[in-house]
C-alpha cells in the first residue's frame, strides 16, 4: 500500500505476497513455492505515479503434455504508470497508451500495489506450461509417461490415413 501524501519524490517499496494473499486477489490455483517478492521504486511527478522494479516468482506448474509437476522461477519487471481518474473518466482515444508503459488510474491518496503485482505475475505464467520443449508427453494408447518409460505402442495412424483406408475398404 502506497500513501501518496507520504512520498516526497521517490520511495522504495519492498514487499511480498504469500499464497493466501495471492489467492485472495483472483481465482487462481497457482502454487507458489515461496512468497512473491517485489522491490519497487515509486516515483511521483505532480499527479503521475510511476512504479518500476523487479518481481520474483517461484511456482510449481503442471506440464501440459506429461502432467508431471515442475518448478519455474521468473524474474519479472513491473513497470506501470498511474494517473488520477477513474475507469469512467478514461478517454476513448487512450492517448496515454502511446508509450510503452501501461497506464492505470487511481483515486484518492492510497494505491494498493498487490493487484498490479498479481496481474504482472499472472500475465507471465505460461498458459500451457511444458516441463521441457522436448517433453514426449503421455502415450495416448497405454498412458505411460514417455519421458521415463518406453512403450511399444505403434504410432497412431493419422486421421488422413484412416480416411483413405476407409474409402479403400469400401
Ligand atoms: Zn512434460
Ligand atoms: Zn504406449
Amino acid at each position: 500500500m502506497i500513501r501518496l501524501s507520504e512520498i516526497e519524490d521517490t520511495q522504495v517499496l519492498k514487499g511480498e505476497m504469500d499464497t493466501v494473499r495471492f489467492q485472495q486477489m483472483g481465482d487462481t490455483d497457482l502454487k507458489l513455492l515461496k512468497p512473491v517478492t517485489y522491490e519497487l521504486t515509486v516515483a511521483k511527478f505532480d499527479d503521475t505515479v510511476a512504479i518500476d522494479g523487479p518481481v520474483n516468482v517461484a511456482a510449481r506448474l503442471e506440464c501440459g503434455r506429461c502432467l508431471e509437476e515442475f518448478d519455474i522461477e521468473l524474474a519479472l519487471t513491473l513497470s506501470i504508470k498511474l494517473v488520477p481518474g477513474t475507469e469512467l473518466t478514461q478517454s476513448p482515444e487512450k492517448e496515454l497508451h502511446g508509450e510503452d508503459l501501461d497506464v492505470y488510474y487511481y483515486e484518492g491518496d492510497e494505491i494498493d500495489i498487490d493487484p498490479f503485482v498479481y496481474e504482472e505475475v499472472m500475465l507471465n505464467i505460461p498458459v500451457r506450461p511444458l516441463c521441457s520443449e522436448a517433453c514426449k508427453g503421455i502415450c495416448p494408447q497405454c498412458g505411460k509417461n514417455r519421458n521415463t518409460e518406453k512403450c511399444d505402442c505403434p504410432e497412431a495412424p493419422s486421421s488422413l490415413l484412416g480416411e483413405k483406408l476407409k474409402s479403400f475398404l469400401n
